[in-house]
């Protein structure tokens, strides 16, 4: 049997040994934030856009984690501790703002943080990946700090499990009657063959699978236009595709109750998820590095 090792601050531990305080304010407050990052089979899938994104995250809710540095070297460990080198992997990272007693205002004299990380193999999805999903539009309950990636996600989890329940497997927020992004992924729409999705603001997460797939398309040639879209435009949409971490780029065909297009994945959805695949593979043959 595999022994799960997990890291809890400076510690490689099996996953049942590892113990967070009730006094953490990640329990009590949700006071934290997180990163997901993929590993493919030798390597990680753009380390250096989810370093950034942890340091600015950081900073921005005035958390101090001063060996945030170790983060690439820790990922690796736990690949590697974990007989993951040759699977497709998830790391999850988790930093709060430490363990002191429950009170509102930031511990004082300032305390270490709590680091956890762990490694989960996973299978990517195929079947749904290919043949496309529906989304369930719906308000967007959450504040207006989106671009921080928070561990308050509980309107994310209460829209998702909404979505699920009415049959579809994302939700879709709509703010101010444009779409922002989904629940677990940003979201992209294809009008007369230029691709819009929102810029990045307070109101989306700037997703690394976004910012990656926009640069590709530029590449490409495929028009790109930063702008947020708005309902009254669902009929003009011919393509719709998520992008995220685990699921790189997943098409879209059913929005609420209208198919989108004619219902099957569009051309320049289909051609960008063949320009991705193969940046994987290239990469592959380079360890990681983007050609
Ligand atoms: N938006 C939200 C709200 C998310 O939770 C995620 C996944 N973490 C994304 C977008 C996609 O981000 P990424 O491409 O970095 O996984």
């Amino acid at each position: 049997m595999n022994i799960n090792i997990a890291y809890l601050n400076d510690s490689f531990l099996p996953m049942e040994e590892i113990h967070i305080s009730p006094d953490d304010r990640g329990f009590l407050f949700a006071d934290g934030i997180y990163e997901v990052v993929r590993w493919y089979p030798g390597f990680f899938y753009d380390l250096e856009s989810h370093m950034e994104r942890l340091k600015k995250g950081l900073k921005k809710i005035l958390i101090t984690w001063k060996d945030a540095d170790s983060f690439p070297a820790i990922a690796q460990k736990l690949i590697e501790n974990n007989n993951l080198t040759e699977s497709n992997a998830l790391i999850y990272l988790q930093v709060t703002r430490g363990v002191a007693p429950r009170r509102h205002s930031f511990p004082s004299p300032a305390i270490p943080p709590t680091v956890f990380a762990s490694a989960k193999s996973f299978t990517p999805e195929s079947f749904d990946n290919e043949s496309g999903i529906g989304v369930l539009p719906g308000e967007d309950i959450r504040w207006k700090k989106c671009n921080i990636k928070s561990i308050a996600l509980l309107p994310n989890v209460l829209s998702y499990q909404s979505a699920l329940e009415a049959g579809f497997s994302e939700f879709v927020f709509i703010r101010d009657d444009f779409f922002t992004e989904c629940s677990h992924s940003n979201i992209f729409f294809v009008v007369d063959d230029t691709l819009y999705t929102h810029p990045e603001s307070d109101y989306i997460l700037s997703g690394i699978t976004r910012k990656n797939v926009i640069r590709i398309a530029q590449k490409t040639g495929i028009k790109v236009i930063e702008e947020p879209m708005h309902k009254s435009r669902a009929e003009e949409i011919t393509e719709i595709f998520i992008t995220n971490t685990s699921g790189e780029i997943t098409p879209v065909i059913r929005l609420g109750k209208n198919l989108v297009g004619d219902g099957k994945p569009g051309p320049l959805t289909r051609i960008l998820k063949e320009l991705f695949r193969s940046e994987i593979c290239m990469m592959k043959g380079s360890n990681g590095k983007k050609m």
